[in-house]
């Protein structure tokens, strides 16, 4: 990214850097540790209207592009995953209320979201369904007592991450209580429209600061909140496109914070004898070239989405659906593939918990990716597809 011009405001990334290279590195063990949410770098985004970043500017909003949000969840990411992964989910939710939130009632919350800096998560695991997202148990229920467009629905949101820090959260549910379970529909509720009961407390391996506790959900609104668009268009067009590369940048974040352990371990190698280059420094290489093939698989699917931005029909083709199922199993594979070869360039003082060059952090984080919608459930949804799937006329197809 280019430096921003004298006088000018630094851009969203360098704002994103200066704060996940300072607060949320600073933080980002204590956070782990503790298993809390990373307050201090909240704030920050806060202090600094990140969280409205992608509101349009006429809603008040910083009106900036899917490639500078990834920009940014990279750079929180690379000094706290969970950080990093928070901002992620917050941007996800906020495209798909951009993208597809067209009344009044939406609008007002997106203005409101730019102007109070409102954290937006997201319930659409439910206990009875797992991470099969794509069918509910939980309904919209028309509510005949409180009159003409209203609706409750209750929902076992096995895991919703930050949700106590929440000032919204988007919930799948099916349309109404007779409809199929796949017949979803996305629905925006701000705190006062829900509450919340704890079920599970969030004690996991890595991500430890996504605070992905499980809840009971209990809500209940106008009908106004529910986002128009059938929800398997809302995801094919918007939310698992953005979601995987939003995801991606955080793991290259993880990926690239390794990589600079790595390098500075194998440059004070190098200076313990000066003349020779260390003998493991032929795994950096490793783990720099699959450091770049994450990055260009990145960037090549956000080139993809931004050519079939604004093209229903191009963001629900077979082979763009596969591509970005494709990006996130790639990415989520790769981060773990570079940490390891990260920790095999420190050595013991990469599995150390207590040097700079640690990576412990990082290897437990880097094996949330390939879960966070199991691997093998979306190979095996690719799979079903390519049955189906013609072969593409268009360029490099
Ligand atoms: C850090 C983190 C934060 C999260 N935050 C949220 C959140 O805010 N909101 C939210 O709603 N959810 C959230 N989730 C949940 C996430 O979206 C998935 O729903 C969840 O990770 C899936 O959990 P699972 O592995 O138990 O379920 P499943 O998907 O049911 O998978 C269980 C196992 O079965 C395998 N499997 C499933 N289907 C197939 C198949 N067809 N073929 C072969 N194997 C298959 C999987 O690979 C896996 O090994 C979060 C998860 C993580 C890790």
């Amino acid at each position: 990214m280019n430096a921003a011009p004298a006088g000018a405001a630094p851009s969203l990334s360098a704002r994103a850097r200066a704060i996940g290279a300072d607060i949320a590195a600073r933080h980002a063990e204590a956070v782990d540790r503790e298993s809390r949410f990373p307050t201090e770098a909240f704030d920050a985004l806060r202090r600094e209207r990140l969280l409205g970043a992608m509101v349009p500017t006429e809603l008040g909003g910083g009106g900036a592009s899917l490639f500078e949000v990834a920009a940014a969840c990279h750079a929180l990411a690379r000094g706290c995953a969970s950080t990093g992964m928070i901002y992620a989910m917050h941007q996800i939710q906020v495209a798909c209320l951009v993208n597809h939130g067209s009344n009044g009632w939406h609008r007002e919350l997106m203005a409101r979201m730019a102007a109070e800096q409102l954290l937006l998560g997201s319930a659409t695991t439910e206990a009875e369904t797992g991470g099969d997202i794509r069918n509910s148990v939980c309904a919209v229920e028309a509510d005949q007592g409180t009159g003409e467009g209203r609706f409750t629905l209750a929902k076992n949101a096995s895991v919703i991450s930050y949700g106590d820090q929440s000032d919204v959260i988007l919930v799948t549910a099916r349309r109404n209580p007779d409809a199929p379970s796949s017949d979803q529909v996305l629905v925006v509720l701000t705190r006062d429209d829900y509450r919340l009961e704890k079920t599970t407390l969030w004690d996991a391996m890595g991500m430890r600061g996504t605070c992905s506790d499980g809840y009971r959900l209990e809500a209940a609104g106008v009908t106004d909140q529910i986002l128009p668009l059938a929800y398997a268009d809302l995801s094919a067009q918007t939310m698992l496109p953005v979601t995987h590369i939003l995801w991606s940048s955080t793991w290259l974040g993880i990926a690239a914070d390794a990589v600079s352990r790595a390098r500075a371990f194998v440059r004070s190698e190098a200076r313990r004898k000066p003349g020779t280059t260390p003998a493991c420094a032929v795994r950096l290489a490793e783990a720099t070239a699959k450091l770049q093939q994450m990055k260009t698989v990145i960037l090549t699917a956000i080139r993809q989405y931004e050519l079939a931005c604004g093209s229903p029909e191009l963001l629900t083709t077979l082979s763009f659906a596969t591509a970005m199922g494709t990006l996130k199993v790639t990415t989520s594979e790769l981060v773990r593939e570079v940490v390891e070869a990260a920790i095999r360039t420190c050595g013991l003082a990469g599995y150390r918990n207590d040097t700079p060059y640690s990576l412990g952090r990082h290897l437990r984080d880097a094996h949330s990716a390939a879960l966070m919608i199991g691997n093998d459930r979306i190979m095996s949804h690719i799979a079903t597809q390519l049955l189906v799937q013609r072969d593409g006329s268009g360029p490099f197809e």
